[in-house]
């Protein structure tokens, strides 16, 4: 069932969508060559507890059943990673296509948001991969309109990463957001325009296209988190959490 927001929420979420904003805009400044993951997710996990708030990530279950509950604020998923990379002792190389995707709660209400950054200086072929999804997400929160369709925004997404010959993870998709990190509806990054649910004002979503350079076939590594391409080849994840309303829609973790 789809949860519509009211007013209230949504001053909270939007309250939640800055401090995450923040937090993201530090780490992008963060990815460095030589930093470790685990010292972005430290900063990040610092912010957001001076801000009052909580990691929504940390403790959430996992989808495979050998997967511990979630132990981070972050995910950081490097490279070939799709989503869901633990932070760790990893370092940071010049050119590693490094996303980080975060969640805050706030007075109980959630914000979800990611970023891809390129540490140093990036090929030609990572810049276009990054690019073309930052891209994805501005069309698909473009087709987010009340009285569209919900895979309007999906289609929006498939569109960008086809024009440029990139792949669409179909297992893993956006979703409703708010009062859990996880509500209805999905949100699938590949669609029929004019399909799904109709978009009406006070609908919150997490749309977030995953998009990669090269097949979209994916598998999870044995930590039971870590989801990466099958052959290897970098992929690119950007995530905005919005807000439905009568005109454009209003994308509450906005940088
Ligand atoms: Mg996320
Ligand atoms: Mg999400």
């Amino acid at each position: 069932m789809i949860v519509l927001k009211s007013e209230r929420d949504l001053r909270v979420m939007r309250e939640a969508g800055r401090i995450l904003a923040a937090v993201l805009a530090r780490l992008e400044e963060t990815v460095q060559p030589g930093v470790t993951t685990a010292a972005l997710e430290a900063e990040a996990d610092r912010m957001i507890r001076a801000a009052g708030a909580t990691a929504t990530f940390r403790g959430q279950a996992g989808l495979v059943s050998h997967a511990p509950p979630y132990p981070a604020a972050t995910c950081i998923s490097v490279n070939e990673q799709v989503i869901h990379g633990i932070p760790g002792a990893r370092v940071v190389r010049n050119g590693d296509v490094v996303s980080i995707d975060c969640g805050v709660t706030y007075r109980g209400l959630i914000a979800d948001s990611a970023i891809t950054v390129i540490a140093g200086d990036g090929s030609a072929a990572s810049r276009r991969l990054v690019d073309a999804t930052r891209r994805a997400l501005d069309a698909a929160i473009g087709a987010a309109k009340a009285g569209g369709h919900l895979h309007d925004i999906s289609f929006a997404v498939q569109a960008v990463a086809m024009s440029e010959g990139f792949g669409v993870v179909r297992e893993f998709c956006g979703h409703g957001v708010g009062r859990d990190l996880h509500e209805d509806p999905p949100v699938p990054n590949y669609g029929n325009p004019g399909t799904g649910p109709v978009l009406r004002p006070g609908m919150t979503l997490a749309i977030e296209p995953m998009i990669t350079a090269g097949s979209p076939k994916i598998k999870v590594l044995k930590d039971g988190w870590t989801v990466v391409t099958e052959d290897g080849r970098p992929s690119a994840h950007f995530e905005h959490t919005i807000a439905i309303t009568s005109g454009a829609a209003e994308v509450l973790t906005l940088r």
